[in-house]
């Protein structure tokens, strides 16, 4: 039997399409291997300068822990790069089901049903406390940094009723929380005009389903959070009061040369908008630092405006140029001591907004009931994940209604906050 095994790096949904495609190979008679396998699978990522050294790293250790083996690149690299060494390249734009089946050509047919067992619905990677499950791949966006409307290809939406069977299975199989994700999230279904489909239309349809704890949606857009997504979020409590937005820069001159979609006057209406009706809602956000042009003036632009619209969290990207993207051809490149600079100052500022935040919650919630998912234990106490996105560790003392009487990791419990 061929031994395989995969190694994956870069965001959430290669994690996800790793754990599809370990299950539809091992379904296909392959065999999970830990190290000398027949058959290395590096699952890449090529969204910075960075993550290509990494991907480099990672083939010469899969080259080193198997001698001998086959090695097939997937994921972002084969669109972006060639490789003159002795891989096998297959690139994102397709689905694990289509990798599976290219991989399986190389080898010939392999044994059927070997795996069987009954999650096999489920993908082999979900975090072990919440349930990721990919629902859409692909960008058309075309931000002048981004890399991915080239590796992954446009828009492509997964059914409905294959993500509505997953969860199932998921649900019962004892996740009470489910993340939806995807490149372009907020786009869901909207590959062409007149597509009857959108996420919220999906939103609704996973949140009837029986057992379902809670829902969150891993990232989406500003001029993604509709009126409608916004009244979903109010109205159905299982909703997650948390949205990841990205930002990438509170300069409009920057804005524009990345080619988003918005401007700051706008993501501020909308922020103002989703504020609201929802008060706590949590807003974390992406944003690079050091885009070329980008002078004092703008940055401090940025830093006024993550400033005012109060992000939870604020994740810092120091920009470097993926040479494959017209970023990198643009003029008034950015020193990387000024970037390094820049991206502290903002590092700083995040810490003090994500301290301001939680204080904020853990105040108003002070006495009152908060639901958590437990994510493990430390010191005897218990580590939950909240709603709003961020850690509460909790004694089991505190625990006001739980589906079993030692919670496990993943269970969805109420607590008293103190
Ligand atoms: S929206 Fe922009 S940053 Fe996000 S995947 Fe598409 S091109 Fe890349």
């Amino acid at each position: 039997m061929i031994k395989f095994r995969i190694y994956t790096l870069g965001c959430k949904v290669n994690q996800y399409d790793s754990g599809r495609l370990e299950r539809l190979l091992a379904q296909s008679g392959f065999m999970v291997g830990a190290k000398k396998v027949d058959l290395a699978i590096i699952n890449t990522c090529a969204v910075t300068k960075t993550a290509i050294v990494k991907d480099r790293r990672m083939i010469n250790l899969a080259r080193k822990e198997n001698p001998g083996a086959r090695i097939v690149v997937i994921g972002c690299w084969p669109k972006a790069y060639e490789l003159s060494e002795d891989v096998d390249l297959i690139g994102a734009e397709k689905t694990p089901e289509l990798t599976a089946k290219k991989i399986k050509g190389l080898y010939g047919p392999g044994k059927k049903g070997v795996y069987n067992h009954s999650a096999s619905l489920l993908s082999a990677n979900s975090d072990r406390s919440r349930y990721f499950i990919k629902v859409q791949d692909g960008c058309n966006q075309f931000c002048s940094y981004c890399i991915i409307p080239y590796t992954r290809g446009r828009l492509h939406s997964r059914p409905q009723s294959q993500i509505i069977a997953e969860v199932k299975a998921a649900v019962a199989s004892g996740y009470q929380e489910v993340v939806l994700s995807g490149i372009h999230l907020g786009l869901y279904g909207q590959e062409k005009a007149g597509n009857k489909t959108n996420l919220v239309v999906l939103m609704k349809k996973v949140l009837a389903i029986r057992g379902l704890g809670r829902l969150r949606l891993s990232s989406i857009e500003i001029t993604e959070v509709t009126d409608e997504l916004i009244g979903l979020m109010v109205q159905n409590k299982k909703v997650c009061q948390h949205l990841h937005i990205s930002l990438q820069s509170g300069s409009d001159k920057i804005l524009s040369l990345m080619n988003r979609p918005y401007d700051s006057k706008y993501f501020l209406s909308r922020v103002k908008k989703l504020r609201q009706a929802l008060p706590f809602v949590a807003i974390s956000t992406d944003v690079i630092v050091g885009f070329p042009g980008e002078t004092d003036k703008d940055f401090s632009a940025t830093y006024s405006f993550c400033r005012e619209v109060g992000f939870s969290k604020i994740h810092v990207f120091s920009f470097s140029a993926h040479e494959k993207t017209p970023a990198a051809q643009m003029s008034g490149v950015v020193a990387s001591e000024k970037i390094k600079e820049r991206s502290q100052k903002l590092r700083s500022l995040s810490a003090e907004l994500e301290t301001k935040y939680q204080a904020e919650i853990k105040d108003y919630f002070s006495g009152q009931e908060l639901a958590v998912v437990v994510e493990g234990e430390k010191n005897g106490r218990l580590k939950g994940k909240t709603e709003f996105y961020f850690d509460i560790y909790f004694s089991s003392k505190q625990i006001i209604s739980a589906s079993r009487k030692k919670p496990k990791l993943g269970d969805l419990v109420r607590i008293i906050l103190l």
